[in-house]
């Protein structure tokens, strides 16, 4: 869309530049999904599909029985102690945001500005999307597909880039990179590393103790993915004390997350052990799909998150029959030598069947 302002001359051009960007695209949702919610399966976005709508509702009807809405949120310390206590750490350590999109666009801005940044690709695209927001450069390192998608940690390294934003378990991918690599970057960079592990708990490993005694590492969590809370926009930050004192005091707003999403968060956190057992639900479902996707002669990517990533090479028409058939995965496109690549979001058993079958039908009927 072009932007007809007239007013002064660097507005009208800053206008311009942003209207160049390409900005978030959202993704696609089917028609008549409001009458019929449990006909339509989005697989596309990496919620916790497994975790039953009843159990996160009655969490939600317990919170605002117990919130007064007139007033400013108070609990955000108790919710940074729980999640502390979640993780084996001191409150201190701990920052809570609007999901973990806005602190990781927090850090952008209060770090970013005439710097230089560096990330993966295909990584998740907020990143670099708020980079050229900000007006950061942003470099991009190549994964590379013959080796389960690995980089090398030089490329980062010697970069010259002071921030470096790395995914872990990376979207689209879903691998989590390996430790020692990770170590490799952590410790030989010079300047900001920002850890996403969004999936962390469909994972393997966590690098949030390493954070705390490291002044350069940012790591950024969530509850929208294991915990189910995508909704509520609750996620958090784990660094050094000093670190968090300066984003607490002075970078995140003063009630940037509502009383009703910290509750929500509180609340979630006193059922962990039910959260936990669908986690390795999720991820003894995530095995199986995995294995079904290459008995359907697919090439799928062995995955620590949420979600699986595979090849079906004419990708688009392969996403237009799932969708037809009332199924939403998301279209990656090409990487590297695999030319068609589709993510889905793993559910349970019933819903991972109705769309191994869908698929099979799909990819059939391309090849007729
Ligand atoms: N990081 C990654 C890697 C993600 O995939 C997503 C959501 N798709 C987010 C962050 C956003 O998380 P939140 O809902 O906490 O903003």
């Amino acid at each position: 869309m072009n932007y007809h302002y007239r007013g002064s001359e660097w507005l009208r051009h800053r206008l311009s530049e942003l209207s160049r960007l390409e900005g978030y695209t959202r993704p696609e949702r089917l028609q008549g999904s409001q009458n019929q919610p449990e006909s339509i399966l989005r697989m596309d976005t990496n919620e916790n599909l497994a975790l039953p709508l009843e159990f996160v509702r009655a969490v939600m009807y317990e919170v605002v029985e117990d919130v007064d809405p007139r007033l400013y949120p108070e609990q955000q310390d108790e919710l940074r102690s729980r999640i502390a206590s979640y993780l084996g750490l001191s409150k201190d350590n701990i920052v809570i945001g609007d999901g973990s999109d806005q602190l990781i666009d927090l850090a952008l801005v209060a770090f970013g500005y005439g710097h230089k940044s560096i990330t993966l690709r295909p990584t998740f695209t907020f990143y670099r999307d708020r980079c050229l927001m900000h007006g950061i450069e942003v470099e991009e390192v190549m994964l590379n597909d013959n080796d389960g998608f690995s980089f090398s940690s030089d490329a980062i390294v010697k970069s010259g880039a002071d921030i470096c934003y790395i995914c872990s378990p990376n979207n689209p991918t879903g691998n989590q990179f390996p430790r020692d690599t990770m170590l490799d970057v952590i410790e030989r960079f010079d300047g900001l590393i920002m850890v996403d592990e969004a999936y962390a708990e469909f994972a393997g490993y966590s690098l949030k103790d390493l954070a705390v005694k490291r002044d350069n590492l940012m790591i950024f969590r969530t509850f929208s993915k294991a915990f189910g809370l995508a909704g509520a926009r609750v996620g958090y930050a784990i660094a050094c004390k000093e670190m968090m004192d300066i984003f607490n005091r002075v970078i995140q707003y003063p009630y940037a997350v509502s009383s009703i999403s910290i509750n929500a968060a509180i609340s979630i956190l006193k059922r962990l052990e039910q959260v936990k057992r669908v986690i390795e639900g999720v991820k003894a479902e995530r095995e199986w799909l995995y294995r079904e996707l290459g008995m359907l002669g697919l090439k799928a990517f062995r995955s620590d998150a949420n979600f699986i990533l595979f090849d079906v090479d004419e990708h688009e028409g392969v996403y237009r029959r799932l969708k037809e058939e009332g199924i939403l995965v998301r279209r990656i496109g090409q990487i590297g030598g695999y030319r068609g690549c589709l993510r889905v979001t793993v559910g349970t058993r019933e819903m991972n069947e109705r769309f191994l079958n869908a698929l099979g039908r799909a990819c059939y009927n391309l090849q007729q």
